[in-house]
């Protein structure tokens, strides 16, 4: 089976756009986001143009505040400072990543909390390892969404993540945990990546190497999920680090890419907005 992100983010924003609609009148506006563009980086424009796009047809309002390449730490820490301050504006995302002379890290640390969207701020990762209500970093949040969907049993699994970073291989890993999968989380120094990962039973992949995992790295009937985005190196279309060909025959579920865990991330993105929202206004 593919399961297809894109069919399931769909129909996760219509009802989406419906529970929305009845905001006007229950708390006087929709929800804001903001995301803060800095440079002309070709993925980042597209990415934050996605979002953009997924807030309309939800119904949430969006801004895109774009700013130089060449603009300084201290500027982009005013302008969020600023919108930490604005009631009107529930939810914050800087594109990642920032140019070279930004510190990532003390500008994702001056996001408010609560305004957090992309749930990447110390107190909302803090909160997310102690199991405390937080806002759940997208992708990861994604990932869950779509393996229960497809009516995927997490708990008492193995599940094998390749990849540590902060935004994806971390989290995910700490969400399979949650739902009582046995997780092993492998890098780039793990010896013998493949006989690990064929003792899989949910594989997640997110390294950034296209095609990476091939299909005698996996077992038979393995859930795989590939957060992958890649330039094929021949062709230059879109691939993921799964090489899907291969590996679909032999998954009894897998995620495409394009189309798969990208499509997730965003949904998920306008549910922590709306969650923002609805914290803010008093709802939950
Ligand atoms: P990252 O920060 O570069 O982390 C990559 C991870 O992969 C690291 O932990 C690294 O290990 C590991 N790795 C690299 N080469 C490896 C190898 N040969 N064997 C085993 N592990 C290896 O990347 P990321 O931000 O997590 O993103 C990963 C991929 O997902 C990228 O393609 C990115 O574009 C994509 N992505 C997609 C979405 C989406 O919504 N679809 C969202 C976020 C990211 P070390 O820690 O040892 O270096």
């Amino acid at each position: 089976m593919i399961i297809s992100g894109k069919e399931l983010s769909a129909r996760l924003k219509a009802e989406m756009a419906i529970q929305v609609a009845t905001f006007p009148e229950k708390y006087g506006r929709v929800p804001h986001l903001v995301v803060v563009l800095v440079g002309d980086d070709p993925a980042s424009v597209s990415y934050v143009t996605g979002k953009a796009k997924a807030s309309e047809a939800v119904g949430i309002r969006n801004t895109t505040v774009r700013m130089p390449e060449s603009v300084s730490e201290h500027e982009l820490l005013e302008m969020i400072a600023g919108l930490n301050a604005d009631d009107g504006v529930d939810g914050i995302l800087v594109q990642l990543p920032l140019p070279a002379h930004i510190n990532e890290a003390k500008v994702i640390e001056a996001i408010a909390k609560e305004k957090d969207v992309d749930g990447f701020h110390p107190l909302n990762v803090a909160a997310l390892w102690q199991k405390q209500p937080c806002v759940l970093p997208c992708t990861p949040k994604g990932i869950i969404r779509m393996l229960k969907t497809a009516g995927v049993e997490i708990a008492g699994k193995r599940a094998v993540v390749i990849g540590r970073s902060n935004i994806v291989g971390l989290p995910v890993a700490k969400l399979l945990l949650d739902e009582n999968a046995t997780v092993t989380i492998a890098h780039s120094r793990t010896k013998d990546l493949a006989s690990l990962t064929r003792q899989a039973e949910i594989l997640v992949v997110a390294i950034g190497r296209p095609r990476f995992v091939t299909a005698d790295m996996v077992a038979e009937g393995a859930a795989v999920i590939d957060v992958g985005v890649n330039r094929d190196p021949e062709t230059g279309k879109l691939c993921g680090d799964v090489d899907f060909a291969a590996v679909e025959p032999k998954a009894s579920l897998i995620t495409p890419v394009p189309g798969g865990v990208g499509p997730m991330t965003i949904c998920c993105l306008m549910e922590n907005t709306i969650e923002c929202f609805l914290k803010r206004c008093g709802a939950e």
